[in-house]
């Protein structure tokens, strides 16, 4: 490609920056969070922008495709040429609540620009993807006129609430949705400034455990010794999962893990994580030890399984006194690596979590729908092109990653579609705390993300 057309997108991407950073301050400004516990009226409510800037920007067919949940996913096209590739574009418009509000600098739900960063919930995840994609089809409108490939928009309303409807809304649809690849921009890259596509997921399995040992708390003067703690209880159920050092000791839990390819080595080790770097983004406290030596720090985040126990009820912090307390809850994730099946490995754990249950106190676990992990192929030219354009738009080398968290759209996408590329990219980075409190976008990336994705359009043409 000459340098004077890639100057000029570049340079008519930059005049429109503010205009798509106002376009993305107006979709964040909407409190989208799909849990049910929340007011879902804003879930539609940013379905119904999400539809009224496809039609600002000229797509057709627009409409919401509903899942059982009714959380909109919001659909759109943009068709050129049946001779011209199609590719599918997923980002979600649904968002995490705020957690903790007092923890925020600014409002969470108002876009605010500090420095090089534009804060709010849902800037980096997810609502940047949208806004890239419809700013990278401005962009290979103006320059390829109708030589653009055909591009089909899918803007999903409930990943953060775990996707249930998803699957429905992909078989539902497959006609509609036929496409040749698809870019499904909600992940990021490993660093700021460093383009990154993501080639495996982990995946995810829940369950939530309650134990109980008598019919109502106790004085625990006058009652405990004889009767079985049912915190202590349900705290030796959970470490008896792991050995001391996080190693998984479900038997048979590990059997079909597929191994990275020594490709993959190489990329992670390319990519230089240290320990202090690993640190100082996870803000670890300094006297915490990590589980694995530095050299293993990405190993274990992308290609190995973790339990992490999300959270934890006996009795309460506000209340807490001397009482032998009746029951005791727990919320027990697991991340699942590259070659597990979320059904198998939740079952393996409900069967070994029920085998430990000390003094046959009675206990309840209930199962959460999981998620697999995902590997793609890289072997398509589609991946070739993105990684040059990605090259190009950053400058600098595009890098292969994993990813510790699940999308299970990804998968979902290939058992729709069959083998075709998924392209996993997107604009979180270390710094951008989606999910926690400050979420925030890297500004000059956003604009990145927006080159690469055209230049990617216009390269497969
Ligand atoms: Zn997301």
């Amino acid at each position: 490609m000459e340098q004077k057309t890639i100057d000029s997108i570049v340079a008519a991407i930059r005049e429109k920056m503010p205009a798509y950073i106002d376009t993305l301050s107006d979709l964040v400004r909407i409190p989208s969070i799909s849990f049910d516990n929340f007011d879902q009226k804003h879930v539609l409510e940013s379905a119904e922008k999400v539809k009224e800037l496809f039609l600002l920007a000229g797509l057709t067919n627009v409409q919401f495709l509903l899942p059982p949940s009714g959380r909109p996913s919001v659909y759109g096209e943009s068709l050129t040429s049946p001779d011209k590739p199609t590719v599918l574009l997923y980002a979600h418009h649904d968002v995490q609540p705020p957690m903790r509000e007092a923890l925020w600098n600014t409002k969470p739900f108002e876009a605010s620009l500090q420095g090089d960063r534009l804060y709010g919930r849902g800037t980096s995840d997810d609502k940047a993807g949208i806004v890239t994609h419809l700013a990278a089809l401005e962009q290979v409108r103006a320059w390829k006129g109708n030589e653009g490939p055909n591009l089909k928009f899918l803007i999903e309303g409930e990943e953060e609430s775990g996707s249930a409807g998803f699957e429905t809304i992909l078989t539902k649809n497959a006609e509609l949705l036929k496409c040749d690849a698809v870019i499904v921009a909600d992940l990021g890259n490993f660093a700021k400034g460093t383009p990154s596509i993501t080639t495996t997921l982990r995946g995810m399995s829940a369950v939530n455990v309650e134990i109980r040992a008598v019919k109502a708390p106790l004085h625990s003067g006058s009652w405990s010794g004889p009767i079985p703690d049912p915190g202590q209880a349900l705290c030796h159920m959970i470490t008896s999962l792991t050995d001391g050092k996080g190693k998984i000791l479900i038997p048979h839990f590990e059997d079909t893990l597929v191994p990275p390819t020594e490709a993959e080595l190489e990329s992670y080790k390319s990519l230089g994580m240290t320990e202090k770097i690993f640190r100082n983004d996870g803000g670890i406290l300094d006297r915490v030890q990590l589980k694995v030596p530095e050299n293993e720090i990405l190993l274990s985040l992308w290609r190995r399984p973790s339990v992490v126990v999300t959270a934890m009820e006996i009795g309460n912090r506000l209340n807490a006194g001397n009482v032998l307390q009746d029951t005791a809850y727990a919320r027990i994730g697991i991340r699942l690596a590259p070659g597990m099946d979320a059904n198998i490995a939740t079952q393996q754990v409900v069967e070994f979590l029920q085998e430990k249950v000390p003094y046959g106190l009675e206990c309840n676990i209930t199962t959460e729908d999981g998620a697999n992990p995902f590997v793609t192929d890289t072997t398509h030219p589609f991946f070739k092109k993105m990684s040059e354009s990605m090259s190009i738009a950053y400058n600098a080398e595009t890098k292969f990653i994993g990813c510790g968290a699940s999308i299970p759209g990804a998968e979902l996408f290939r058992n729709t579609f069959g083998n075709i590329p998924i392209l996993l990219t997107g604009l979180e980075d270390p710094e951008c705390n989606a999910h926690g409190e400050n979420e925030s976008l890297y500004l000059p990336d956003f604009e990145h993300g927006i080159v690469a994705e055209t230049l990617f359009f216009g390269g497969i043409c």
